[in-house]
């Protein structure tokens, strides 16, 4: 009992002083809750280069308690520029995938590679720099779109928020505000939808422009209209960097080039959209229930 009080409280005395020093990134700031503070610099650490941005899992096994493993024997490469898709059950692993490329926590066998280098030989404020996520769920502050859009990019000018705005397929819906970018979103002002929200992330990460993204379950809660804004938004981001797609809704993974199925910690399956519904395994099976359910 004395233990499971003092460690939260413990993790957010981390978050706050993050919080303090820089209101960098405020989903990332929410992530570091998910973090064990016992993860730090080494001494040594240089800072990442991204050069090519080139992904590599290499026979990473992973457990958040040693008595449950969560990830067995896990690789897999994103080449450069290229976009990969991972899909799976609920509970399969696929976020905790996306937490060892941020490095909330380390491997306990294996290695996560950027450019050939271990996420735990960098310093994690330019490993983080890197990276950029579109999350399921993103934070808004009770603020003007473009403060919601550049908080953590203060160099940011009109121009660059606007082009990450039009990239995100949002700026139909800001031009027609009366007080377009202006327009306090949040609590006490005008309230997003799902999608709205979704694109407001993805313009987020265009303004940090990271050469790596992450979208996790980014379209899971919307409906199809809803998904389709995104996806095209999605996919105008992607073309520039290199993308992992974690992904629930199989639409948004159809034209990757590369889908790994993972099915309790374990790949079982990787290929193509085509390959793979071809292979009538456990994607096929996926894919036919969700059709089966959009009708
Ligand atoms: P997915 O994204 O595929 O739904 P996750 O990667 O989030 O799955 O989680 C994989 C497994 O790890 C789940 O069984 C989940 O309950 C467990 N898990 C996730 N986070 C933690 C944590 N912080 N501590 C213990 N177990 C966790
Ligand atoms: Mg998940």
């Amino acid at each position: 009992m004395m233990l499971q009080l003092f460690v939260p409280l413990n993790v957010l005395g981390v978050v706050y002083r993050g919080l303090q020093y820089a209101l960098a990134d405020m989903d990332l700031v929410l992530r570091l809750l998910e973090r064990t503070p016992e993860i730090q610099d080494k001494p040594d650490a240089q800072a990442l280069v991204v050069k090519q941005a080139r992904i590599e899992f290499r026979d990473v096994e992973f457990a958040y308690l040693p008595e449950r493993p969560i990830l067995r024997g896990i690789s897999f490469t994103v080449e450069p520029g290229s976009k990969v898709a991972v899909v799976g059950p609920s509970g399969a692993g696929k976020s905790t995938l996306s937490r060892l490329l941020f490095r909330f926590y380390d491997v306990d066998q294996g290695q996560v590679l950027i450019d050939g280098v271990d996420v735990r030989d960098c310093t994690q404020t330019s490993l983080r720099d890197a990276l950029g996520v579109v999350p399921q769920d993103t934070v808004m502050f009770n603020d003007t779109i473009r403060y919601n859009l550049a908080y953590a990019h203060p160099e940011a000018d009109d121009e660059r928020v606007a082009e990450a705005a039009r990239r995100a397929n949002l700026d139909t819906f800001i031009s027609e505000l009366p007080q377009g970018y202006e327009t306090v979103v949040g609590e006490r002002g005008l309230k997003l939808s799902g999608g709205e929200k979704q694109r407001m992330a993805i313009a987020r990460v265009v303004v940090k422009d990271p050469p790596i993204i992450i979208f996790d379950e980014a379209t899971s809660s919307l409906d199809t209209r809803s998904e389709q804004a995104i996806l095209e938004g999605m996919n105008a981001v992607a073309r520039r960097a290199t993308s992992l797609v974690i992904a629930h809704r199989l639409s948004t993974v159809v034209d990757a080039d590369q889908i790994i199925v993972l099915d309790a910690g374990r790949i079982v399956e990787r290929g193509t959209h085509e390959q793979l519904l071809t292979g009538g395994g456990l994607y096929a099976d996926l894919w036919n229930m969700q059709a089966a359910a959009e009708e």
